[in-house]
């Protein structure tokens, strides 16, 4: 039995609805998926109706950008309340950063000359929780770039002249967040991150897990996390952070964590979660 807890969908960057995506987790045989918009739970309530129909155990989680000593980093939250009134506010706040900063990039791209409007990218956006990807779609769409990759690296990388810097919520604060709305916090991509040594700091921080398998890591550094989660007492999980079609094949399936995972997560929340009581998926898959 197999899960993939590391989803988008188009309620943030994803190009999948929360149904297509149901039924791609279906014919790729999970028992269980995690849904992980970028700060975002707007998808999970018609993924859970979709997971339900089709016997899937759902996940509602969401993807925090956060930000640690001067690094950014993706703080994953799994089993939160999406009615968590806290949370839902910032989110919110989250949200409305992320849209003004697709206005002072666009700006910025404008002041290069290139012929592309904020109407463009919040029409091809069509969700409140924009980001970097849909300009770099658009920026296709008006034939300036070919690929998303050749956006990012033209315009929209790290110090690339459409970047602006994005207001993040500390690690800190985002672990107690997804803490008080019941969820555990987990430590999305680190070899993205690329800043181990702050691990023990997070740990103080109260961090519950690290996404040790991930699309981008290989088996080596898999193994690399999964010794930093042991010798921390940290649990384990993964996903394919699938955002829809990679390179003509959908990334949904290629990453196939073991629902033992899901299990000791579970063991980890509070006695009175109710997703403790939400019964374990039977197969032999
Ligand atoms: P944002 O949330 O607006 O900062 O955009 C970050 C998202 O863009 C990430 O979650 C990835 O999905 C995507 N991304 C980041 N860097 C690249 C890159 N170099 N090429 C393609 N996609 C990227
Ligand atoms: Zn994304
Ligand atoms: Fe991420
Ligand atoms: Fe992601």
């Amino acid at each position: 039995m197999y899960t993939d807890l590391h989803l988008h969908t188009n309620f943030s960057d994803g190009t999948y609805t929360p149904e297509f995506l149901t039924a791609e987790a279906k014919r790729f045989g999970l028992v269980a998926v995690a849904l992980t918009d970028h700060d975002t739970i707007e998808g999970c309530d018609r993924m859970k109706v979709a997971c339900d129909n089709v016997g899937i155990e759902f996940i509602a989680a969401t993807e925090l950008t956060a930000e640690f000593k001067g690094t950014e980093m993706h703080l994953l939250g799994y089993f939160i309340d999406t009615k968590h009134p806290r949370l839902l506010k910032e989110m919110a706040r989250f949200q409305e950063v992320r849209q003004n900063r697709i206005r002072e990039m666009v700006a910025r791209l404008r002041e290069l000359n290139i012929p592309i409007t904020e109407e463009a990218v919040f029409t091809l956006a069509n969700c409140n929780s924009p980001g970097r990807p849909h300009i770099a779609r658009a920026l296709i769409e008006a034939k300036v770039c070919q690929s998303v990759d050749e956006a990012f690296e033209r315009f929209l990388k790290k110090h690339r002249p459409a970047w602006v810097p994005k207001f993040k919520i500390s690690a800190e604060d985002a672990i107690a967040l997804i803490h008080e709305a019941g969820g555990l916090a987990v430590l999305a991509h680190p070899l993205l991150v690329r800043r181990d040594e702050l691990i023990p700091d997070l740990v103080a921080a109260n961090l519950d897990a690290i996404e040790c398998y991930h699309t981008k890591h290989t088996p080596s550094i898999s193994e690399h996390y999964e010794g930093l989660a042991e010798r921390y007492n940290l649990l384990v999980t993964g996903g394919s952070d699938c955002h829809g079609m990679n390179k003509g094949k959908p990334l949904i399936g290629t990453m196939k964590l073991p629902y033992e995972n899901v299990r000791r997560m579970k063991s980890r929340l509070p006695e009175n979660h109710p997703a403790r009581k939400v019964a374990e998926p039977s197969g032999t898959y």
